[in-house]
């Protein structure tokens, strides 16, 4: 199933996780009594314990007491939105107080609802429903802007947003950066025998291949366009990128998809083009894609099936 389809199908099915907040086990149970029917519910007790939970289950919606010892909520809700991997996740502050100024505090750190102890349990899961839909339909949205809708590989737009952190990052640190680019070999032949529908097809599988290809987290792959990708390696030099490259080739080549237009039993082969960036430079990411690029033209010429990359 594609990527943002599967994004849908989970937004109706899946049990939302909501994660509470207090460091009052009596509050805990509570919540758990009113939401565990039709949420799963985790708990943590400190800042510390809620500020990792969110990291590794990601819940939909995180319930937040206002006044806990040591960390307090406000200072929990700043982290978590401080964090790229925990910031659209919606917080709700649970608070005692009819206190004005503590619910503009907490808006203000990004907080999207107040509910008040003590509880009513009609008000808060009427709130949940509401902000977990939110939460997910934003989810959706997110993924659709950043995922190509044919491969599921990230797109173009969020390839330069990767490429462009990740360059600022490289000149900052001198650390080495490498880009491939590769570019399926006589698509457009196979196009014309097979036809388009079966142009995506092997674009899909192409696409699956190389990803696998990407060993490490930061490691990125990209739909550059029609049917050319980009993989964005940072703290990668280029032996490490023809590394990568040859594995994308065998991957590929592993699939054995049939070309029969260049002879009885040629298979869809690509050519990638690599270039790397050591340290500060003067110019702006737009050269290292260049390079590639000369480099990706090189192993066309060259015969195709094959990597090219600018001397280290
Ligand atoms: P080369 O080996 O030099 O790369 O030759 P090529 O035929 O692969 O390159 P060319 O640029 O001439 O043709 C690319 C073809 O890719 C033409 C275009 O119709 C096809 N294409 C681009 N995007 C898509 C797509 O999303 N789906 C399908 N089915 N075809 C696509
Ligand atoms: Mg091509
Ligand atoms: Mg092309």
């Amino acid at each position: 199933m594609a990527l943002t389809a599967q994004a849908m199908a989970d937004t109706d099915t899946t049990r939302p996780k909501i994660l509470v907040v207090d460091d009052d086990p009596l509050n805990i149970r509570l919540l758990h009594l009113v939401l565990g029917q039709q949420h799963d519910v985790y708990m943590a007790t400190s800042g510390e314990q809620a500020l990792a939970l969110s990291v590794e289950i990601k819940p939909d919606v995180i319930l937040l007491d206002v006044i806990m010892p040591g960390m307090d909520g406000h200072e929990i809700c700043r982290r978590l939105k401080a964090n790229p991997v925990t910031m659209e996740i919606p917080v709700i502050f649970i608070t005692a107080q009819n206190n004005e100024a503590e619910e503009v505090r907490g808006l203000e750190l990004g907080a999207v609802d107040f509910i008040r102890k003590p509880i009513n349990a009609v008000i808060l899961q009427a709130r949940l429903r509401t902000h977990v839909t939110l939460k997910r339909q934003g989810d959706i949205l997110r993924t659709m802007a950043s995922v190509d809708g044919l491969t599921g590989v990230a797109n173009r737009r969020r390839f330069e947003e990767i490429l462009g952190l990740h360059w600022l990052q490289s000149a900052r640190t001198g650390a080495p950066l490498s880009l491939i680019l590769f570019d399926v070999d006589h698509f457009k032949k196979y196009n014309d025998h097979y036809g388009h529908r079966a142009g995506d097809d092997c674009l899909v599988r192409v696409a699956g291949a190389a990803a696998k290809a990407m060993r490490r987290p930061f490691d990125l792959i990209a739909r550059y366009g029609g049917e050319e990708f980009a993989c964005v390696l940072p703290d990668t030099d280029t032996a490490g990128a023809l590394h990568i490259a040859a594995l994308i080739l065998a991957n590929v080549a592993q699939c054995a998809i049939l070309h029969e237009t260049l002879g009885a039993d040629r298979l869809v082969s690509v050519s990638a083009g690599i270039a790397t960036q050591r340290g500060a430079v003067d110019q702006d990411y737009e050269a290292l894609v260049k390079a590639a690029d000369q480099q990706l033209y090189r192993a066309k010429a060259d015969g195709r099936n094959r990597v090219a990359a600018a001397p280290a």
